[in-house]
């Protein structure tokens, strides 16, 4: 299935007709004063199959299916990288993060001015900004720790959260050596004055949001839920009491921490009056974290380039725009939202921003029937990782098997089946594919553990696999 056509769907694309007899002048002046509000919510580490509208069936999530409800499910949306920093760049530059270097996450060197996203790329905070929107990240930021990266530094006007990549919920400072604090702009936060960290994210959102109601404003958030620390609240461990397993009872009660951010922020646009000209996105910056998450159908999880590392739960809801109900199935990516916003606000990206990704709208609408991409890249640790897909076919060099597969994903979605060596003209080509952008990339800034842990991950399950077969082993 394509996408549902909503049965009012005229009723949406009857504005773009009308406005066609509108003067100019007073056509632009009409789309200043309607440019919508943007809120893009990113969870942390947060499975393809952790929320209703992906089929969840023990963490419950009726907020955010609500949200997902109000527009469109990407069925098949990716990231561009496996784990966080680097996916968070290519969002926030609307480009693959590989062309300038940030490939790893980023070593926690708060000293050191070159370890951040290169402050010569384009925040699309930064291009809302200057048109004249609010902006305010908040949350986990993971693009640099020295002061020149940090977000009210790079476009936003308001910030609350903190600069790396892990954080105690309880906002004590036990992250990176004790160094690494909550801080709203240049101020830091001090533990006593944290409840639990995903719930003042939440109460920062809504106070931005009373005090802006005014002017379109483009708010960020980036919870840290569900990724570790496992810690959590009495109110949210009731939502999963069901859940029989210790580990995953806690990531859902997280997970129930975001949803009920969600709720209230949803109600607070409503009872404003200003949700349904405000586009909100849904997404994990990465496929879920081991044993805690659940990617079904797809395999693998955060860190792979198999699906369950980089399919991510994605939706977006806009109701003066997007019809409600949908669902598209063709591949977007994440690096998709930078030419998205800047769409919805009615601004023409400047041809120098060479982006990577497209503006959904004319495809969520129908308007363009073609798939918005005729390949989709990742490439990982400098090249020691990659995967390509182009239709149907995926190429993936794993360092987790030291094996470059290819699939049919129309068949194979769970990617069991290597196809290789049935198809070594098409193996061929992907690679060719592969070679050419990858010759258009820059090697890495910085590194990170992330071989490393490839290896001690890959041998904890081939131990653990071969423990089973031991006859001396008693329970
Ligand atoms: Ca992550």
């Amino acid at each position: 299935m394509e996408k549902v056509r909503h049965p009012n769907i005229e009723k949406y694309f009857a504005v773009g007709i009308l406005v066609s007899v509108v003067p100019v002048e007073e056509m632009e002046a009409q789309r200043n004063q309607e440019r919508p509000n943007i809120i893009l919510i990113l969870t942390d580490d947060q499975g393809w199959c952790d929320v209703g509208f992906n089929g969840s069936r023990d963490i419950l999530t009726p907020n955010i299916d609500n949200l997902a409800r109000q527009g469109v499910v990407f069925t098949c949306g990716y990231v561009s990288h496996p784990y966080s920093s680097p996916s968070r760049a290519g969002i926030m530059t609307g480009k693959y993060q590989q062309r300038f270097g940030h490939e790893y996450n980023v070593p926690y060197e708060p000293d050191n001015d070159k370890m951040g996203t290169p402050t010569d790329e384009v925040f699309i905070a930064q291009l809302l900004k200057k048109t004249g929107y609010r902006t305010c990240a908040i949350g986990k930021w993971h693009l640099g720790d020295n002061e020149k990266f940090l977000p009210h530094h790079r476009g936003f006007d308001h910030w609350f959260g903190f600069s790396a990549g892990g954080m105690n919920y309880w906002g004590i400072p036990q992250n990176e050596g004790g160094r690494l604090k909550v801080r709203r702009n240049d101020e830091l936060v001090e533990a006593k004055d944290i409840t639990y960290l995903t719930d003042d994210f939440t109460k920062e959102t809504l106070w931005f949001i009373k005090e802006n109601k005014d002017s379109p404003f483009f708010i960020y958030l980036a919870y840290n839920a569900p990724h570790a620390p496992n810690q959590t609240t009495q109110h949210y461990l009731e939502k999963t009491s069901h859940i029989e397993y210790g580990e995953r009872s806690v990531y859902g009660a997280m997970v129930s921490a975001v949803d009920e951010g969600v709720g209230r922020i949803d109600s607070m646009l409503t009872l404003l009056g200003i949700r349904s000209n405000t586009l909100i996105v849904f997404l994990s910056d990465n496929g879920g974290r081991v044993e805690s998450a659940d990617n079904r159908p797809y395999r693998g999880h955060k860190g792979m380039l198999f699906e369950g590392g980089i399919r991510v739960p994605f939706c977006m809801s806009w109701p003066e725009q997007i019809p409600p109900d949908m669902r598209y199935d063709k591949p977007v990516i994440s690096l998709d939202l930078f030419a998205t916003f800047l769409s919805a606000a009615n601004i023409t990206p400047n041809k120098e921003l060479d982006l990577d990704g497209v503006n959904l709208l004319p495809f969520i609408r129908g308007e363009n029937k073609e798939a918005p991409h005729n390949i989709l890249y990742w490439r990982v640790a400098g090249g020691e990782e990659y995967a390509i897909r182009k239709g149907d076919f995926k190429l993936v060099k794993s360092a987790y098997k030291n094996k470059t597969f290819l699939f049919n994903l129309k068949v194979d979605e769970m990617e069991i089946n290597d196809i290789s060596s049935e198809n070594p003209e098409l193996f061929a080509e992907m690679g060719k594919l592969y070679q050419e952008w990858n010759n258009k990339l820059v090697m890495p800034l910085w590194t990170d553990p992330h071989l490393d842990n490839v290896k001690k991950e890959q041998k904890a399950l081939l131990d653990t696999r071969t423990k089973s077969m031991s006859r001396t082993e008693n329970k």
